[in-house]
């Protein structure tokens, strides 16, 4: 009768739910109670690394959950690798056992089947001596059968529901990666929208710039080692064979291989899979597991679906930063165009008001130039125009933005400079013109300059285009071929000599 009524209740609860360890807890609590077991576990094998991992446990403290046992090893390792049940009366006298629990006597240790393969082990612990006779011990197994199919049934069930999950994540991230043009806010968004669909610790973008592999964006709860825009070798890691093989690569323990590159503090695992779009491998995307085997194979598809998503619309944003980089590029100097300074001063000043770091406006004319169209003719005069746009754009610091304004006009804008500092550049930039051989013009080129800096000349684009403009102005009415400071700032100084 009793026999029945445990069967009873464990064929329910396994009915009762598709959530795996809502099953196995159930189980775990009937076992207890009609059994009187103080400690009672069910350990999971990973196929893998061949180790039985506590699922589900009941009577030791939590940190029992992080157990891992490798098979042969132990009662209910070796239990696992016998194919079946191993009862211990008095683990004190046996010297395979390895005590997890101080105070318990006797241990049965029963492996959960599915055809013919283990799947797991029902582990039970008593605190008293020889606690489990030859009826109990049958009706456990019976028992752990039942555990076993429902094991089964929602393993089976949680992998439909993956596979569902990953089909509307795909169609989510295809949805939403097409709408986004623009490459950085959209590598941050395949980076989150992947790591919260598939529910992996980290995910990263690198992407391909000459032999390196730069890291472009990433999303998730890891402790990053390297930098947004870091470089790493693309020949090194588990990028590089997957880039040389041309498929995905998953390192189930990442600690085992040689040539391991960390990016991320805690990473146990890591998928790799390249991105290719028409042909092109455009780098790689990077899933990090903070547990060790997070990757199983059968997700691969689905991930690499979503890589060639991203792939296109990486690709597409790549075209279309392209073709706007080109609306803000000069034709003939290929500097900056005035559409472009237009964009950029205003954030210029508006970093220099919120960090305090100040700014400058450089505006420069070439002197004289439509004497020097007319004597030497247009075509050298554009020479000319492209070779001072080289000197101006070799001479500024990477963070400066050199514009051509118009004509022969340009306009620079130079972050976190004062005026002392801009109006020392724009006299360096006046003397290097003077003295340049041009070549095809038999005499020499100058400029004239002015410059405004922020706030001391004004707080707004306007303010700081027409300050400077009006030193550039007050430079032509004095002569030509000197730097002059904006009216306001003017203290009697000028640079440069009378052309
Ligand atoms: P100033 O010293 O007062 O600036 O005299 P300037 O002759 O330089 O000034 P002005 O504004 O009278 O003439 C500018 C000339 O620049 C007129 C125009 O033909 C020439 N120019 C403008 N754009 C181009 C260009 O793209 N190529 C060439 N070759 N010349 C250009
Ligand atoms: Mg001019
Ligand atoms: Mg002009």
């Amino acid at each position: 009768m009793q026999k029945i009524a445990i069967l009873y209740d464990a064929s329910q609860a396994v009915l009762s739910t598709f959530d795996l360890d809502e099953v196995l807890q159930r189980i775990l609590v009937i076992a207890r109670d009609y059994f009187h077991l103080q400690n009672v576990a069910i350990l999971l094998l990973d196929k893998e690394t061949q180790e039985l991992c506590v699922r589900s446990q009941i009577g030791w403290d939590d940190g029992h959950d992080k157990l891992r046992l490798p098979v042969g090893h132990g009662i209910t390792g070796i239990a696992a690798k016998k194919k079946r049940p191993l009862y211990v009366p008095d683990v004190t006298k046996d010297p395979r056992y390895i005590s997890s629990a101080k105070t318990t006597r006797s241990e049965l240790a029963i492996p959960m089947m599915v055809r013919d393969e283990v799947v797991g082990v029902l582990d039970c612990q008593s605190d008293n001596l020889d606690l489990f006779d030859k009826e109990t011990i049958d009706l456990l197994t019976l028992f752990s059968t039942q555990a076993s199919m429902a094991l089964q049934n929602a393993r089976l069930y949680s992998l439909e529901r993956r596979r569902a999950q990953q089909l509307e994540a795909i169609n989510a991230i295809a949805k939403q990666t097409t709408a986004v043009l623009e490459v950085k806010e959209l590598l941050e968004k395949v980076c989150s929208l992947i790591q919260e669909a598939f529910q992996v610790s980290h995910v990263s973008v690198l992407l391909r710039e000459e032999d390196d592999l730069v890291l472009r964006a990433h999303y998730g709860n890891l402790t990053p080692r390297i930098l947004e825009g870091g470089r790493l070798t693309a020949v090194a890691g588990i990028w590089g064979r997957a880039l040389s093989a041309g498929k995905t690569v998953i390192e189930h323990n990442v600690h085992s291989l040689p040539d391991y590159v960390g990016l991320y503090a805690e990473t146990g695992s890591r998928m790799c899979i390249p991105l290719v779009s028409f042909g092109q491998t455009l780098g790689v995307l990077l899933l990090d597991s903070a547990e060790t085997g997070a990757f199983q194979s059968g997700d691969t598809q689905s991930l690499e679906s979503v890589a060639d998503i991203c792939a296109t619309a990486i690709q597409n944003a790549h075209y279309v930063e392209r073709v706007k980089q080109l609306a803000y590029l000069d034709g003939l100097t290929g500097i900056f165009n005035r559409r472009f300074f237009e964009l950029r001063i205003s954030e210029e000043i508006e970093r220099a008001r919120r960090f305090d770091t100040g700014m400058a406006v450089i505006m420069v004319d070439i002197d004289n130039f439509k004497r020097l169209n007319d004597e030497f003719g247009h075509l050298l005069g554009d020479e000319v125009l492209r070779q001072v746009s080289s000197i101006f754009h070799q001479q500024l610091r990477k963070i400066d933005v050199v514009c051509r304004y118009g004509g022969e006009e340009f306009a620079m804008l130079l972050s976190q400079t004062n005026s002392q500092h801009a109006l020392s550049v724009a006299e360096k930039l006046r003397r290097l013109v003077e003295t340049w051989q041009f070549p095809g013009v038999p005499r020499r080129v100058t400029i004239s300059a002015g410059a405004a800096s922020y706030p001391e000349d004004g707080t707004t684009r306007d303010e700081l285009v027409k300050a400077a403009d009006a030193g550039l102005y007050a430079a032509k009415q004095a002569g030509r071929n000197l730097v002059v400071p904006a009216p306001t700032a003017q203290k009697g100084w000028a640079h440069g000599s009378r052309g």
